[in-house]
């Protein structure tokens, strides 16, 4: 293999990157080319919940590739994505889905099929909330430092202070909002679960209302948090919800679950894209699905989350330096009372990989395969880097 000569040179600098150039991964370990391993938490940031080179994956991809078809486009009808569809309908609130490529999109379809359905453009979001980076989902998107260079962004949406009820209200209840977006735990803002009572008046309120409810799941969705959606454990579902990350297993898909209602309203010509749900991600994605979907395999999330959540608790018990510690199942913040980007250094020089969520909150997004010993063997060195 030829070396990389200089690793910023030919790539957009939109990215930061550091430490080493990763050749390999196997289970919950990165391995760089010094052949150091790394145990990772950051799982390709909640992409690879079956970790790496995971049987299930390799299966799928093997088989996938035999019909022929990665590609057909949507002008015609190809079997996984519909049984891939079939599947996220049994096994959710929805009656359709949309297949695209990323979470962005997924957010970005929500959006207009929600102004399609309400026939109002107003858009509430809110403090701590990450949406994506296109010009609507960035809207949605609580960082002035993402938005302020690229501004004007979409007009119409509006983020509103979670913890201002009053101005919820007001907000939800103005004649000319149509939807509300809410990720039911916050990622990038900083690992924030959300109320389940605030997740229950937002949806009587948009009953009352007529306003869409859609629920971003993209980072928290797929068994992230013990259940297959977050939205499970707060006993309220939503109009719309938004799908992407873990859901192919690391190759790009998105998804947009929908109520019967929204999607009747639906025609032929309001969204598309080229590659969404074509036949060989759906195929991948099918049979990662059915893998999280287990309940055998959420059993664990559950219960290894809820060791790994006190295993976290004692240790800021114990450290000066911790101000929280926040979570559900395999989604985890440690917010600090100090910048957080020298410990997640420091930890990757360990051997653990962690990444932020805002400036000072170690997120821990372990593949959902990683067993209590790999868990621990995680917190026992974020315990020496945080001592
Ligand atoms: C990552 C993320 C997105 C954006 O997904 P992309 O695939 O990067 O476009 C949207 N919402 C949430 C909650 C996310 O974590």
């Amino acid at each position: 293999m030829t070396a990389v000569q200089s690793p910023t040179s030919v790539l957009a600098g939109v990215y930061g990157r550091v430490g080493p150039v990763f050749v390999r991964g196997a289970g919950c370990e990165l391995i760089a080319e010094d052949g150091k391993r790394y145990l990772d938490f950051v799982a390709g940031i909640g992409v690879n919940a079956l970790g790496y080179d995971h049987p299930v994956i390799r299966n799928a991809i093997t088989r996938a590739l035999e019909s022929g078809l990665i590609h057909v486009s949507n002008l015609y009808r190809t079997e996984p994505g519909e049984r891939l569809a079939q599947e996220l309908v049994q096994r959710s609130f929805a009656d359709q889905v949309f297949f695209c490529n990323s979470g962005a999109e997924a957010n970005e379809a929500a959006f207009k099929f929600a102004r399609k359905w309400s026939g109002r453009p107003g858009i509430i979001a809110f403090s701590g909330a990450f949406h994506g980076r296109l010009f609507a989902s960035l809207a949605a998107t609580d960082r002035p430092d993402f938005r302020r260079p690229f501004e004007p962004l979409v007009p119409g949406i509006q983020i509103v202070r979670l913890d201002d009820q009053a101005a919820v209200e007001a907000a939800v209840a103005a004649s000319s909002t149509g939807a509300v977006i809410i990720e039911p735990v916050q990622g990038e803002g900083g690992v924030r679960p959300i109320d389940f009572e605030f997740l229950k008046r937002l949806r009587a309120l948009c009953d009352a209302h007529r306003v869409a409810l859609i629920f971003d799941e993209v980072q928290c969705g797929l068994g992230r948090t013990g259940t297959l959606f977050a939205y499970e454990q707060a006993g309220v579902s939503p109009d719309i919800l938004t799908l992407a990350k873990p859901l192919a297993g690391g190759l790009p898909m998105g998804a947009v679950l929908i109520k019967e209602a929204i999607g009747a309203v639906l025609v032929p010509g309001d969204h598309a894209t080229t590659f969404g749900g074509g036949p060989f991600i759906a195929s991948v994605a099918l049979d990662v699905l059915r893998a999280l979907a287990r309940p055998e395999f959420l059993d664990a999330v559950r219960c290894n989350g809820e060791w790994f959540g006190s295993r976290l608790n004692a240790l800021a018990a114990r450290a000066k330096r911790v101000r929280a510690v926040r979570g559900r199942g395999y989604m985890w913040g440690i917010e600090l009372a100090e910048p957080a980007a020298p410990y997640i250094t420091a930890a990757r020089e360990a051997g653990l990989l962690v990444v932020g969520a805002g400036a000072s909150v170690l997120r821990l997004l372990p593949p959902l395969v990683a067993t209590q010993g790999d868990l621990g063997r995680g917190a026992s060195i974020l315990e020496s880097v945080l001592a």
